[in-house]
């Protein structure tokens, strides 16, 4: 008989507020399908009290990762020990993993997105010219990993002129991709020859769910791959207007779950069920 061992290994999540987070949901569905003694929990950490926790973290062995969130993403940067080069480029970490008594910060939001753009839609993101609407934090790592990817041409549209130029700046002196910032004013036309149009900003999240970004829907053609970061409900009005347009839809959904998906294989070595992840997390959504 096995010796029993009733220590789990933890991992989870930083953040505040942090109780609607519903990310452990599908990491431990995936973690009790392989059968793993692991468990994903949610940590309410101020801001003030991060240093603290990441400490705490590294004091207790079988902690063994952690995401963070709000208002973490950027602050954590100065208390991990290395920044893999795509999150360093983006500025911001989501993923914390162990090796040995190091903590490495990863990002896989951008990550997510494409692995949701190659297993899903089969894009390879090199030679394309993407517009991304919105500058955010998702608008930064989903950028960064397409030109990182290759992608020759990065079109941003942003309401605030600010946000929107400092990622274009970003990308044109830290990737090999041109950029170009468009000011966001009135409905947008999505240019001829545009690959991947990208909703990355918080239009559409609940509860404004009906609500979709300005743009010419009459400018989307069925050559194009159009997705949305909005995960709950995944069916965003921006997406069905696109696939009556004739476009190939991507949805938040998928790229959250192949963000988590990227997490729990660095965390625990073991590739996960993305059918279980899926399920799980839709499930939480009412879908
Ligand atoms: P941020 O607050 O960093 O950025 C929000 C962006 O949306 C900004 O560019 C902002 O423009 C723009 N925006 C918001 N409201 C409007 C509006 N009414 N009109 C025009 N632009 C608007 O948020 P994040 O980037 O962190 O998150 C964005 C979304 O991505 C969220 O809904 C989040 O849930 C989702 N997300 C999904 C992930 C996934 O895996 N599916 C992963 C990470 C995030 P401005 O600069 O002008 O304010």
């Amino acid at each position: 008989m096995a010796e029993p061992n009733y220590m789990e290994n933890i991992t989870g999540v930083f953040g505040f507020p942090v109780a609607e987070n519903p990310t452990g949901v599908m990491q431990n569905a995936a973690f009790q399908a392989l059968g793993l003694n692991w468990r994903y929990l949610n940590f309410e950490v101020t801001a003030e009290n991060l240093g603290n926790a990441v400490l705490g973290m590294r004091a207790m062995n079988n902690f063994r990762g952690v995401n963070c969130t709000i208002p973490h993403k950027v602050a954590v940067l100065q208390y991990l020990d290395e920044i893999a080069p795509s999150a360093q480029v983006i500025g911001a970490v989501n993923t914390v993993r162990r090796e040995g008594d190091r903590l490495i910060g990863e990002n896989t939001d951008g990550k997510g997105f494409m692995r949701a753009l190659g297993d899903d839609a089969d894009i390879d993101a090199a030679g394309t010219h993407a517009v991304i609407l919105g500058a955010g934090g998702a608008a930064r790592a989903i950028a960064v990993e397409l030109a990182l990817a290759g992608a020759r041409q990065i079109t941003v549209v942003n309401r605030s002129h600010g946000r929107g130029e400092t990622l274009v700046r970003l990308l044109n002196e830290k990737t090999p991709a041109h950029a170009e910032f468009v000011a966001w004013a009135g409905a947008y036309r999505v240019p001829d020859g545009v690959d991947l149009l990208i909703n990355a900003t918080s239009i559409g999240l609940f509860p404004n769910v009906e609500d979709a970004p300005d743009i010419d829907f009459d400018s989307i053609t069925p050559g194009m791959v159009v997705c949305d970061v909005i995960p709950n409900p995944p069916r965003t009005p921006f997406l069905r207007r696109a696939a009556e347009r004739g476009a190939t839809t991507l949805d938040g959904l998928g790229m959250l779950v192949y963000q988590g998906a990227i997490a729990f294989k660095m965390w625990t070595g073991y590739e996960p069920s993305i059918e279980v992840m899926h399920t799980a997390l839709a499930a939480e959504f009412g879908g």
